[in-house]
């Protein structure tokens, strides 16, 4: 059942019900252009009763006439039904709660209410020319008697596909194969739709759709409620290159919509997240790094390129010449062997030392080898930041970039966020810089102990971590966050020389 696998892509109405997330109609509509793009069946692309807010994103969405179907999540009701008309949607994603729990406790209802409500709104979109897919909510807590019957009275009112819903992500792989095939019976599509309480969303959704399910529903990056749901990449990629079936996706802006999503959503991705996580395709130990730059499957199940990821070799205590001389052609130095050897001994050095080796520390001990004098293109030349108990942390800089003066201010939620949205500020011009990791120890102990600070930041596809060790620990991130973005600017500057 892998093959001719249908996709709705739910990261606009599930994934946008992940606690904290607020997705702007523009936002949306750059989401749905890229699913779109990607080749996904069916766009959920919100649930058009929310607000006018909603209604005016879904809308602008529909407008666009893109090959996907357009769909609203509706409940069982005439207002929602209207709401979703009212936004030219191609269908709806009618939700009717079926287990006595949901039933009871969440609707105080009865059965027999539902199922009315549940058949006279299938009738309605219909008789409006909506595709209705009907969808359980708590399906897997649901007598399947009382499922099955709740699917023959809506097939009946005319249901163009079903859906039962692992709402609360309780399934395992092998329930989920019987749990799918027993309801596939039906003469209608069925969709697998599972949460990620338990870490199985996709496992058990793969399994569905072996059990007879011909619809995944999915989000980019897995957002969702709580633990989330089913991630696109994941499931899309596992089909592909593990079960060797064409999804007929273009896998290769997995990558670039993971970016999309996690920069719109504000939720930031584990760096460890399979197939689009920062640490996918990177490498550090000294072993790994050298069998992946001799034969890259020595190391990795698939090439990045497929999903539109790079390969990344991070500098550690297991660092080898191999993995410094890849590291400069990445930016386009290239070294002599004996400056490799004295670069390496160097670096070694500085690891047994049990110091973590930073992008910034390689440059610059190559600098010095080359006999290179680095010429900053950002200079700070003074910073002050005002913190207490009753104001807002305040911070104003005063930068020379590329010998122009200019001059910030920044709030944040603390002194050293406030100097870090400044120096943001100042530079937005020229880059757009993203602080992805930031790390602050105290080395040394008592009120004044030596701050050390490391931060990783990303400049498009480059990433690259700076250190500064300082007394004061918001001139130490001040640094490090300086050492960072010249490193940045000026790889930018060599990949666009070389
Ligand atoms: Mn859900």
């Amino acid at each position: 059942m892998l093959e001719n696998l249908r996709i709705l892509d739910t990261t606009l109405r599930d994934g946008e019900q992940t606690p904290g997330v607020l997705i702007t109609s523009d936002e949306k509509l750059k989401i749905a252009l890229k699913l779109d793009e990607l080749g996904v069946n069916v766009i959920e692309a919100g649930s058009a009763i929310t607000s006018k807010d909603e209604q005016k994103s879904i809308k602008t969405i529909t407008e666009n006439n893109l090959n996907a179907e357009i769909c609203s999540f509706a409940r069982p009701v005439k207002v929602d039904i209207d709401a979703a008309l009212d936004c030219d949607v191609d269908s709806i994603h009618l939700v009717i709660p079926s287990s006595d729990l949901h039933i009871e406790y969440k609707l105080r209802k009865t059965r027999d209410q539902v199922e009315k409500m549940a058949v006279e709104a299938t009738e309605y979109a219909k008789s409006h020319g909506l595709i209705v897919e009907l969808s359980t909510e708590d399906a897997t807590r649901t007598k399947i008697e009382d499922l099955k019957h709740l699917y023959d009275l809506t097939i009946s009112a005319g249901a163009d596909r079903i859906c039962a819903c692992d709402t609360v992500g309780i399934l395992t792989p092998e329930r989920s194969y019987k749990f799918y095939k027993e309801l596939s019976a039906f003469n209608v599509p069925l969709s697998v739709h599972c949460h990620n309480d338990f870490g199985l969303a996709v496992a058990n959704t793969l399994e569905g759709i072996r059990g007879g399910a011909s619809q995944a529903h999915v989000t980019v990056n897995g957002l969702g409620e709580r633990a989330g749901n089913a991630s696109l990449e994941e499931l899309v990629m596992t089909i592909e290159s593990l079960y060797g079936v064409k999804t007929g996706l273009n896998t290769r802006l997995f990558y670039e919509i993971s970016q999309l999503v996690e920069r719109i959503s504000g939720v930031t991705l584990q760096s460890n997240k399979a197939i689009v996580g920062q640490n996918a395709f990177a490498h550090e130990s000294g072993i790994h790094s050298d069998g992946v730059l001799k034969k890259t499957e020595t190391y990795e199940p698939i090439k990045p390129e497929i999903v539109g990821h790079r390969r990344r070799f991070v500098l550690g205590k297991h660092v080898g010449k191999h993995m410094i001389s890849e590291k400069l052609k990445e930016t386009n130095q290239e070294v002599t062997d004996d400056e490799l050897n004295r670069i390496f001994e160097r670096i070694k050095a500085l690891s047994d030392m049990g110091k973590t080796v930073t992008d910034v520390d390689l440059q610059a001990i190559t600098d010095d080898i080359l006999h290179i004098n680095p010429e900053d293109s950002l200079v700070l030349e003074e910073y002050t930041t005002v913190s207490g108990n009753t104001i807002t942390p305040t911070a104003s800089v005063r930068v020379t970039l590329n010998n122009r003066e200019i001059i910030t201010a920044g709030v944040g939620v603390g002194p050293v966020d406030a100097a870090l949205a400044a120096i943001r500020k100042s530079i937005s011009d020229v880059a757009n810089i993203t602080l992805e990791e930031y790390h602050v120890d105290a080395i040394t102990g008592g009120p004044d102990a030596l701050i050390d600070v490391v931060v990783k930041l990303k400049n498009g596809n480059n990433v690259v971590t700076a250190r500064s060790t300082q007394p004061d620990v918001v001139l130490a991130s001040v640094e490090a966050y300086f050492k960072g973005v010249n490193k940045l600017l000026t790889d930018e500057k060599r990949m666009n020389n070389g």
